[in-house]
């Protein structure tokens, strides 16, 4: 994380999805959120936006078919109406995809366009949605200050043997074909919390960090740095997770082409859309449903459950080649830091590591939201650690945006 700014100094973070935007203004002294909110649906006919401001809910109809640059319009104004204009130092983005060529944040100039739009050819949706976020955000703060914070750069000091995938070496060189991985913020945030918790310096400490949210990764993390994630070229590889399928045999495309008659884009929208928890358990892609419906004897609820914590448990032990000695598991994102089920669940899988769970304090982090996990005898640390990417975000921005 970036030493912190001398003063209290107000960034307004942007995450641009591809119908989405959320949006926050945090102080990136003291991580206070000035005012937050998601504008959703955008494009369809039914745009809207939520917000909170000072702890009241409300929101706005867009018109219909209105999309990022109307809703950066109608955020300028409600900063406006509050007077928030006057603090704010710079607008940080997060933008999913770097490729190679961005292993921090970045002052975005011409040549950081250029390079988020060469990126962009590995995640279309993201990439565009992205670029169009920060078009739009210079438009309307003409005098701000804008910064990139991109998913994949925490993972750039992987290895080739960790990144490259087994294919005809040229579809690197001349494509970017490689792994890259994402969460990376979230990866990198919670590493150094853990260190902090742990009274040990991050330079030498071994983590896995579970990131489980909608979306799943997990992140090798030696002394430091990241040595290997499980999500790759796309957030698709690797973990079981709401809609998406994580790792299938690439075999399946052929037997969908040719068997089933699946468009490329039908596959896509099947291993993305409708796969992960929702396909398994035919119910939900929401954790929180399903854990209700394992509970009340639904089978393929639990089925789905099973998965992804055997899955889960597979990666994280797989960990153990590049990091050797583990000194702490970290969960986090919506999932990790709320579902005691599926933390006790992984755990029970993992104990040959040298871990367990301690049932009173695994429950008591459904209250704390933060905390060890595991029993003073536990070799491994089981560790619960809220995220908090939009403050690195903030963060960073305020850091490079005092050094310009
Ligand atoms: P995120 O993408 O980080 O917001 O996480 C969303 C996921 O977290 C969804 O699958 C939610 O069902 C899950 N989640 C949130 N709260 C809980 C909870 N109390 N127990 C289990 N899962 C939860």
């Amino acid at each position: 994380m970036p030493s912190q700014p001398a003063l209290p100094r107000h960034v307004l973070v942007l995450n641009c999805g591809s119908s989405s935007l959320k949006f926050a203004i945090l102080d990136a002294l003291t991580s206070e959120e000035i005012i937050s909110g998601l504008a959703e649906r955008l494009g369809s006919s039914t745009p809207l936006i939520k917000y909170k401001y000072q702890g009241v809910k409300k929101q706005i109809e867009l018109e219909a078919n209105q999309a990022h640059g109307a809703a950066i319009d109608t955020l300028v104004a409600l900063i406006n109406d509050h007077h928030l204009a006057d603090h704010l130092i710079a607008v940080g983005h997060r933008v999913v995809h770097g490729g190679e060529h961005f292993t921090q944040s970045v002052l975005i100039d011409d040549d950081v366009i250029k390079g988020i739009t060469q990126a962009a050819t590995l995640a279309p949706l993201h990439g565009h949605a992205n670029l169009l976020g920060i078009s739009s955000a210079q438009a309307s703060f003409k005098g701000l200050p804008q910064i990139a914070v991109f998913d994949t750069a925490f993972h750039q000091t992987m290895e080739k043997t960790a990144y490259l995938y087994a294919l005809p070496y040229k579809l690197y060189t001349d494509y970017g074909v490689r792994r890259y991985g994402f969460h990376g913020t979230s990866h990198f945030y919670v590493a150094e919390q853990t260190a902090k918790l742990l009274n040990q310096s991050i330079e030498h400490s071994n983590f896995i960090s579970a990131h489980l949210g909608n979306g799943c990764s997990v992140c090798a993390i030696k002394n430091g740095k990241s040595v290997d994630t499980s999500m790759g070229l796309t957030p698709l590889e690797g973990l079981m997770m709401g809609t998406r399928s994580g790792d299938i045999d690439p075999g399946l495309f052929n037997f969908l082409t040719t068997q089933l008659d699946y468009s490329a884009q039908q596959i896509d929208d099947l291993l993305n859309k409708q796969s992960g928890l929702l396909g398994i358990s035919e119910l939900s892609n929401d954790c929180r449903t399903i854990e209700e419906a394992a509970v009340a004897g639904n089978e393929k609820a639990i089925l789905a459950l099973d998965m992804f914590c055997y899955r889960l448990a597979k990666q994280i032990a797989a960990f153990m080649v590049p990091l050797q000695r583990l000194d702490a598991l970290i969960f986090t994102g919506g999932i990790g830091e709320n579902s005691d089920i599926i933390r006790a669940k992984v755990i029970a899988q993992l104990s040959f590591l040298g871990l367990d769970c301690d049932n009173t304090a695994n429950l008591a982090a459904r209250f704390s939201k933060q905390g060890i996990i595991s029993s003073t005898a536990a070799n491994v640390k089981a560790v619960v650690m809220p995220t908090n990417e939009e403050w690195v975000i903030a963060l960073d921005a305020a850091t490079i945006a005092q050094e310009h």
